[in-house]
């Protein structure tokens, strides 16, 4: 009894961690692309060298603001 409720846990930790890792995976990949110039405001992972639009929504890319202000 007390066994299975161990290895269903573990199952269930198991499973927590694997889904969890593979989503920070994938963001900690996109985060980590060289950031344009240009990003979309709707999707701050799309990011572009020139002016565009965003490859999800479609939308004008905003300049980032380089000044430091
Ligand atoms: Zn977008």
């Amino acid at each position: 009894m007390r066994r299975s409720i161990l290895i269903l846990t573990l199952a269930a930790f198991t499973l927590g961690v694997n889904s969890c890792s593979n989503e920070s995976n994938k963001t900690a990949k996109e985060s980590t692309k060289p950031k344009g110039k240009y990003y979309c405001t709707m999707h701050p992972e799309i990011t572009s060298d020139k002016p565009g639009t965003c490859s999800r929504c479609g939308m004008d890319l905003a300049e980032r603001d380089t000044t430091g202000k």
